[in-house]
């Protein structure tokens, strides 16, 4: 008699087993019919290309612990899903793949493309969950439209709620497959986070037990250790928001924590799930401002936009917290989401380059760049955004450093030039007599070009 034929499931965001209600589907299938489960990962060329070597670092990565959690068995295939997620299915046989739905505009179109693709073989494609608690599109106002405003989609979120941790199967039997191997890590030239489920999971636990309670007072601090660092681990699936949603709710029940402590991180989460709705209801944000807020001869262009853009990116503006940013982010792949909103509202409203270079920038160093949470957030600081801020709302670089890294730490971390400062001179070095020796000059003066943006903001109006 013929053995069984496998059921595939189609690893893409989602390198993890646990929580993972896509692996309890293809092997609940297996069971019944006393066959093998394939894990799949396809490395689309596409992707891996538009991942830069940050990404790809972690990736690779993060592909060898999942394998590693599957006894070796991930299969690893080289090419378009298109081609190859219906050739391993005649491979093996296999009547249904089971994938969690993916809602950016890219993997909306390659999934129904696979989806069409593998019909006319009389194969499902089979869609179990979401990286997120509410799939995308699903939380609506009562009238039933998207929401536009933050504050009500968060407490439509909260009533709607999510489904408790899908259990973690236990003795999955993964089929042996020939595999083109896991992808070397590239040089990544930044300081990466450790990847996979466990490390991920790890990384939770300790910010749990030592981070959440004091995370409403020193999340906004990138001089303290006071956020959970888990975007990449978000970004990639190694651990689902579902499991953080659970656990938070059971740490409020046993005291261990604050339950404000909890609703600030549970409104974090809720803004991931809003970005990702906003996009998912208009895919055309990735690239285009939802709304526009100053006139096209606003932007700097040519030779001179070029110039603040290679200083912005290369953190030699000459103010401090700006660049101790971008260093950041060339140095780890990552940055403080004060220090995100601040460089990227300097970028716009003070240097007057649009968001999307700035966006671009991101995307190619952040080890957590996610399209719908980068274009969405740019596109918040931009003020162009469904519900952003104001365009008239302008940080000004050295407040920001003077509140959130009042002894000047974390500037002094990022550049090095400005060590010998003690306090919160670092701030404002050009203050100092002789200023600060080998550190940039300001390439602009920002209480001039907040007033240039101001102006241009009314000429839109008007
Ligand atoms: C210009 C700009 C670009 C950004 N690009 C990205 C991106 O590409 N990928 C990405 O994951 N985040 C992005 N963010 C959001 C935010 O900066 C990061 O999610 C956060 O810094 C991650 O650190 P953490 O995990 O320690 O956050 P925590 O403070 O511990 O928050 C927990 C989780 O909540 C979510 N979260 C927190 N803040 C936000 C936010 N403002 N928007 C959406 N979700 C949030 C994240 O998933 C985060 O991991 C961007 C923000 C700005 C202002």
């Amino acid at each position: 008699m013929p053995s069984p034929a496998p059921t595939v499931l189609w690893f893409r965001r989602d390198l993890r087993l646990a929580d993972n209600p896509a692996l309890g589907e293809a092997q609940g299938e297996a069971r019944a019919t006393g066959s093998d489960v394939v894990g799949l990962y396809v490395l689309d060329p596409a992707l891996w290309a538009s991942a830069g070597p940050v990404r790809q670092a972690y990736l690779a990565r993060s592909l060898h612990e999942l394998d590693a959690s599957t006894g070796g068995r991930l299969v690893v295939r080289h090419g378009d899903p298109r081609e190859v997620v219906p050739a391993v299915c005649a491979e093996v046989g296999a009547r249904s793949v089971h994938v969690a739905a993916s809602y950016e505009p890219y993997g909306r179109r390659r999934d129904d493309a696979v989806e069409a693709l593998l019909a006319e073989r009389d194969v499902s494609l089979q869609r179990t969950g979401s990286p997120y608690a509410v799939a995308p599109g699903r939380v609506r106002t009562r009238g039933g439209t998207p929401f536009q405003v933050f504050t009500p989609f968060r407490s439509a979120w909260l009533e709607h709620g999510w489904r408790a941790p899908a259990p973690l199967p236990d003795d999955v039997a993964w089929a042996t497959l020939a595999s083109d191997g896991l992808p070397d890590a590239p040089e990544a030239g930044a300081r990466l986070p450790a990847a996979g489920e466990a490390a991920a999971l790890d990384r939770w636990h300790a910010f749990l037990a030592d981070g959440l309670a004091d995370y409403p007072t020193d999340r906004d601090r990138p001089d303290l250790t006071g956020t959970s660092y888990l975007s990449p681990a978000l970004k990639w699936g190694e651990i689902h928001p579902r499991t953080l949603l659970a656990d938070l709710a059971s740490a409020v029940r046993s005291g261990s924590v604050p339950e404000d402590s909890a609703a600030t991180y549970r409104s974090e989460l809720a803004w991931r799930e809003f970005h990702a709705d906003v996009l998912f209801h208009h895919p055309g944000a990735v690239q285009r401002s939802l709304r526009t807020v100053v006139p096209e001869d606003a932007w700097a262009t040519g030779a001179t936009e070029d110039a603040l853009l290679a200083a912005w990116c290369e953190g030699r503006t000459g103010y401090p917290m700006v660049d101790a940013g971008m260093r950041q982010l060339l140095g780890t792949g990552w940055m403080h989401n004060r220090v995100r909103m601040l460089v990227a509202s300097f970028l716009v409203k003070d240097l007057h380059v649009r968001w999307q270079r700035g966006a671009e920038h991101f995307m190619a160093h952040l080890v957590d760049g996610d399209v719908s949470q980068n274009q969405l957030n740019w596109q918040w600081v931009a003020g162009t955004g469904r519900d952003a801020a104001p365009y008239f709302r302008i940080f000004n670089p050295v407040t920001q450093g003077l509140k959130f890294d009042p002894d000047g730490a974390y500037v002094r971390e990022w550049v090095p030039e400005l060590r010998g400062i003690t306090g919160k001179a670092v701030h404002e070095p050009w203050k100092l007599p002789g200023g600060a020796p080998g550190y940039s000059e300001r390439v602009v003066d920002h209480a001039v070009e907040r007033k240039v943006s101001l102006e241009d903001f009314e000429r839109a109006r008007r």
